[in-house]
């Protein structure tokens, strides 16, 4: 008889103990859940750009971030964006003098860092130059699969496609054009690089003036596409401009 009752207690008490766990979660899983909702915040200023200059990726970050980009989401995100330029571009009609152009970047718009940045933990760490030099020397960045079938129907469509990147022209310009060639960019009209007079140049600044140089050659930027908010600020954006996700750096 006593055996039953303190079974009946215990019953009792497991039952109380969950409902008040059901109206007030255990410390632990707060403050998890505090920890993604404040890195969702993080990385929704990060992309609106209210953050600008930001240097790493807050530690506490981390397991978000490497979720975000290699958990489906980052993926999905990016298939999003190129069907929503896909409906754009669809809208426009092409003038028979071939100067209808695009412009898109390279790192982390045409080819992906992930893998290098995986070892930066997501962007914890801090900006490596001579580490992503070495990288990039490698020529096996791979390409962004949306990016790679929005690039190849707009070089179906007839559009000029530009490629402009801060990368160094001297020292990285074979190996860039071989990496875009063996995942699949072929058919762009011009590869631009990061030539001396433009060096020390921040990123806004090289890209407007090439941008520029583009208009007055006579093109017309239909779309500019790139992962950083310096590739779609200042002079001649183009006419309409696409912000690529990138939550692990920030380029000046
Ligand atoms: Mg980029």
């Amino acid at each position: 008889m006593r055996g039953v009752r303190e079974v009946v207690v215990q019953v009792v008490f497991l039952a109380i103990c969950s409902m008040a766990n059901a109206i007030k979660p255990c410390p632990r899983a707060t403050v998890v859940r505090d920890e993604v909702s404040y890195c969702l915040s993080w990385r929704m200023s990060v992309e609106a750009n209210n953050m600008a200059g930001w240097r790493t990726v807050p530690m506490q970050c981390l397991p978000y971030i490497e979720g975000y980009m290699i958990g489906g989401q980052y993926d999905r995100d990016m298939d999003f964006i190129a069907d929503q330029i896909l409906s754009y571009v669809k809208g426009i009609v092409l003038s028979d003098d071939g100067m209808d152009a695009w412009i898109l970047d390279v790192d982390d718009t045409c080819i992906s860092n992930l893998f290098y940045y995986k070892g930066k933990r997501f962007g914890c760490d801090p900006y490596d130059p001579k580490g992503f030099k070495a990288w990039a020397l490698k020529g096996g960045c791979p390409a962004i699969s949306a990016v790679l079938g929005l690039f190849d129907k707009l070089v179906e469509s007839g559009f000029k496609v530009i490629l402009l990147t801060g990368r160094d022209e001297e020292t990285l310009g074979q190996v860039t054009i071989d990496n875009l060639h063996n995942q699949g960019f072929i058919g762009y009209e011009r590869l631009i690089l990061r030539s001396a007079e433009h060096k020390g140049q921040g990123a806004i600044q090289y890209k407007s003036g090439i941008r520029k140089q583009l208009v007055e050659e006579g093109y017309r930027i239909w779309g500019n596409v790139g992962d950083q908010w310096s590739d779609l600020q200042g002079d001649y954006k183009g006419n309409r401009t696409f912000k690529l996700p990138n939550p692990m750096y920030f380029v000046p």
